[in-house]
């Protein structure tokens, strides 16, 4: 039954609608069971790292399960923190997931009595997941997605703001700024890196709020440039303070090449 869903002949540029060529891989048992009478739609948790998204995730999944309804989690391959088939909170909470590489591979997983689908770590994947969960909410699926609405520079994380568009429910979600104790909004990356992502490594941020973020502190790129450049003045004094905030060895080796 897993393989109703999928998507053989569905082009990867095309919206999936009712009357495309997915329809026609669907069972009659899939169609008849998933009717108009049933109201799909798209709810997005968002907010930045260590506000409880998954763990919200988790708890409207488990109550739709209460409600003896079937569901079904994925997650994009990327996130091996903690389990790479579950979804897992910072507190550990745990529920089966399929790992998946991309937003369509849902349809290869998704079974015939599924009601509720769940997606954590939503901003991992790519800019299809908009039309798959507008896809299936049209089916009349209940789709959760969980995901970072802002990135470490504290702009938007496509594609959680074109999901957050098209979603009927929006729970932006807030942790505690560990600077002032304000609601955190951002995630606070705490040591230079070259990489957009740095999956899995927790220590590496921290929740601040609009205030206390500080989105210099991840620019490695721009800190040796400075000093390879010999560059002494303010940006680079400037730099260097922030470097020193949160990665004193940083400070103590640009410092001895000034
Ligand atoms: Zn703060």
């Amino acid at each position: 039954m897993a393989h109703d869903w999928h998507p053989s002949v569905m082009r990867s540029t095309s919206l999936i609608s009712k009357s495309g060529p997915l329809a026609d891989t669907l069972s009659g048992t899939l169609s008849s069971t998933i009717s108009s009478t049933l109201a799909g739609s798209i709810e997005v948790i968002v907010g930045s790292m260590f506000s409880g998204k998954t763990e919200e995730l988790l708890r409207l999944l488990k109550r739709a399960q209460f409600a003896r309804q079937a569901t079904q989690v994925f997650k994009p391959r990327i996130d091996s923190r903690y389990s790479v088939d579950h979804i897992a909170s910072h507190n550990k909470n745990l529920m089966a997931a399929h790992v998946i590489e991309k937003a369509a591979d849902i349809y290869q997983h998704l079974r015939a009595d599924t009601r509720v689908v769940g997606i954590d770590e939503g901003q991992f994947f790519d800019q299809e997941l908009v039309d798959v969960c507008s896809d299936l909410a049209d089916r009349g699926l209940r789709v959760i997605v969980a995901g970072l609405d802002t990135n470490w520079r504290g702009k938007p994380f496509h594609p959680m703001p074109e999901l957050m568009a098209v979603a009927e429910h929006v729970h932006k979600l807030h942790a505690v700024c560990v600077v002032c104790g304000a609601a955190a909004s951002r995630t606070q990356r705490l040591r230079p890196s070259t990489q957009e992502i740095l999956v899995g490594d927790d220590s590496s941020y921290e929740a601040r709020c609009r205030e206390c973020f500080d989105n210099s502190l991840g620019l490695v790129a721009e800190l040796d440039l400075a000093m390879d450049e010999g560059i002494t003045g303010t940006d680079a004094g400037t730099h260097l303070l922030v470097a020193h905030d949160c990665h004193k060895n940083i400070h103590t080796v640009h410092a001895h090449e000034l």
